[in-house]
């Protein structure tokens, strides 16, 4: 997640974080983790030690915290070219303005309409010689990404599917904003995005702090998806937050992730989200921190979600701000 444009304290993005919960009534937390789901979360590679290897991966040294215009984020797209690549889809390079920042675009093509699944790659990177590895902020949301790419390789949908990995989203979503101006498929063909960012933690730890939760955004005005959505997590004991995207707006926290530029343009945009926590941009972002079952919990949720928008007839009606 990108940063405020006017800076929001980390105090007050908590009592924002409280206020909502409260709304939505959904402070029954229970703070501690159970090891054993509903039902197993299925193996390879949506289980959590696949994804969490992942995440310790694109942590370590050698990806320097991807920082969007640092060698460490074309390191990281590198990385994600050569996943996609390897996986048999047809992948796409798109420049983004500045140093080494770039989008990477995996192809599944099939119908005329797309679903787009994205996340985004770039994190803070060294900052004044303190490196940022962004383990939440953003190598979880991309490594449910990449599993979800690995675990659909070969199936057969009705509609295209792009998997795109955004860079310099912490610059202000400079990547996909990239993306909007030059769309490799028509926005007019674009069901909707299914976007995450920040996936990987008990869902609003300075508050709730609950630990098989996560918040959807963008399902307030379809039920039919809302439902599939609810059946997915049900089967990974994970309760569904359902956040309306204009409960957002109210907080000014809408326009920081990258699917704003796509429910701006009137397309079906959903987001997943663990929420905020203390160490949101800073150092001590770290895998020691993330828990794998949230990863594979949200993982099996939005592959149900893609499944489903990429098969039916159904026209989604995700948030959208037209
Ligand atoms: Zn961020």
């Amino acid at each position: 997640m990108r940063g405020a444009a006017i800076c929001l304290g980390v105090g007050a993005i908590w009592q924002i974080g409280l206020v909502l919960l409260v709304l939505l009534g959904a402070c029954k937390g229970t703070g501690s983790e159970k090891t054993t789901p509903t039902k197993p979360i299925e193996t390879d590679p949506l289980s959590p030690t696949a994804l969490m290897r992942d995440v310790e991966r694109l942590c370590g040294d050698a990806f320097a915290g991807r920082g969007s215009y640092q060698a460490g984020s074309k390191r990281a797209s590198d990385f994600v070219f050569a996943e996609f690549q390897r996986l048999g889809y047809e992948v796409l390079r798109q420049p983004v303005r500045g140093r080494h920042a770039e989008n990477i675009i995996a192809i599944k093509r099939s119908g005329e309409e797309a679903v787009v699944v994205s996340a985004h790659h770039d994190h803070l990177g060294v900052r004044n010689g303190e490196l940022y590895r962004g383990a939440d902020d953003n190598a979880s949301g991309l490594a449910v990404l990449l599993g979800i790419a690995r675990s659909r390789a070969t199936h057969k949908y009705k509609h295209t599917v792009l998997f795109i990995s955004f860079g310099a989203e912490e610059d202000g979503l400079v990547g996909s904003g990239v993306y909007i101006h030059d769309p490799i498929w028509p926005l007019t063909k674009t069901r909707a995005v299914i976007n995450f960012d920040m996936v990987g933690r008990n869902f609003f730890e300075a508050g709730a702090d609950q630990a098989e939760a996560a918040a959807i955004v963008g399902l307030e005005f379809d039920e039919a998806l809302a439902a599939v959505a609810e059946r997915a997590a049900a089967e990974v004991g994970l309760h569904l937050i359902l956040v309306p995207a204009r409960l957002l707006e109210l907080f000014t926290l809408h326009d920081r992730t990258d699917d704003w530029w796509f429910r701006r343009q009137g397309i079906g945009a959903i987001h997943f989200s663990t929420g905020l926590h203390k160490d949101y941009h800073q150092v001590t972002d770290t895998p020691n921190k993330i828990r794998p079952n949230q990863l594979a919990r949200v993982a099996h949720t939005a592959a149900a979600l893609l499944d489903s928008l990429a098969n039916s007839r159904h026209k989604s009606h995700a948030s959208r701000s037209k």
